[in-house]
């Protein structure tokens, strides 16, 4: 079991808001930023401040219905959650170490609109590595018109944009099961496969790795709607499932899915149970990947239900 230690890190905030600014005690579930301009208070909290973590941002007191977020060049929302605006924002795997800005723009014009700048330093992390080389067989196999075909399917699912928020709070472990390897672990396949050949495999490990014995119950880890349910080359029987709001979770390597595309689920619905399948499975174990909006993040980030406001947890 690798265990890591949540890290936490903020600094200033930068303020174009109209009204008069005070700072606001920060609470026992770490609040990374808490700011008021007037009635209006911005809180800001980061579960794992290296790449691949995530913020969430919420904004109490404000007459919004909606406001945009931007990372890196990359936009995010927020919006109405148990009374308050509220977001998570992806700190995407790519993220360079080093000084990042989150930008928050509030619709409405000059009188009601505005911005605000978050700095984010995001940290580094010294990520394990594990060596899984394909046998030659898995190298022709992964080659495939097949097998890309299979790619595209699991990317579609993945990049499904959604309406309907179907699931809000942290996500559930799919298994009991300790972690055999963490989100963003380094792969060697012994070859180059490329960044997202089938959107989970990788130089980097798209996942976390439960190691689970054959014939376990897979859970869902949130409520939403099955998207895809169906063997892929590389990562087997696979489910995934849309939250809502951008959010995706794909469990992989079942050994059998119980559930159908387009059926709803809610969070602990059994899905299937954990196996060896698909090409990327040498050992019985459940990949379970998290994905928002098409950036993938750690699911175990997901699970920190401090992130949330209490009333959504
Ligand atoms: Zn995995």
């Amino acid at each position: 079991m690798i265990s890591r230690s949540r890290t936490l890190a903020l600094a200033a905030v930068v303020l174009t808001l109209p009204g008069q600014v005070g700072e606001v005690a920060a609470q026992a579930d770490s609040p990374l930023v808490t700011r008021s301009y007037g009635r209006v208070i911005v809180d800001v909290k980061v579960s794992r401040s290296h790449a691949g973590g995530v913020l969430a941002v919420g904004v109490r007191n404000g007459r919004w219905a909606t406001a945009n977020t931007l990372v890196d060049g990359r936009r995010g929302a927020l919006t109405r959650v148990a009374g308050e605006l509220f977001g998570i924002v992806a700190l995407a795997l790519d993220t360079a170490v080093g000084d990042h800005k989150l930008s928050i723009y509030f619709p409405g014009g000059r009188r009601r609109g505005g911005a605000t700048t978050v700095n984010l330093p995001v940290t580094p992390l010294v990520r394990p590595s594990r060596a899984r080389p394909l046998s030659p067989e898995g190298v022709t196999a992964i080659a495939t018109q097949a097998a890309l075909g299979h790619g595209r399917f699991l990317l579609a699912a993945i990049r499904t944009r959604d309406t309907k928020a179907h699931h809000t709070g942290p996500l559930r472990a799919p298994v009991d099961g300790p972690v055999a390897f963490p989100f963003g672990g380094h792969e060697d396949y012994g070859r180059v496969i490329g960044p997202m050949k089938d959107g989970l495999m990788g130089e980097q490990h798209r996942g976390v790795d439960y190691e689970v014995p054959i014939g376990a119950p897979v859970k869902a880890p949130g409520s939403g709607v099955v998207l895809l349910a169906r063997s892929l080359v590389f990562s087997g029987e696979t489910v995934v499932i849309g939250h809502g709001n951008g959010l995706v979770s794909v469990l992989s390597h079942l050994s059998y899915v119980s559930v159908r595309e387009g059926e709803m689920v809610v969070t602990g619905t059994a899905v299937g149970t954990s196996g060896q399948t698909g090409l990327g499975a040498l050992t019985p174990h459940v990949c379970f990947s998290v994905y928002l909006h098409s950036l993938n993040v750690d699911p175990e980030a997901l699970m920190d239900a401090s992130l949330w406001p209490a009333a959504a947890r």
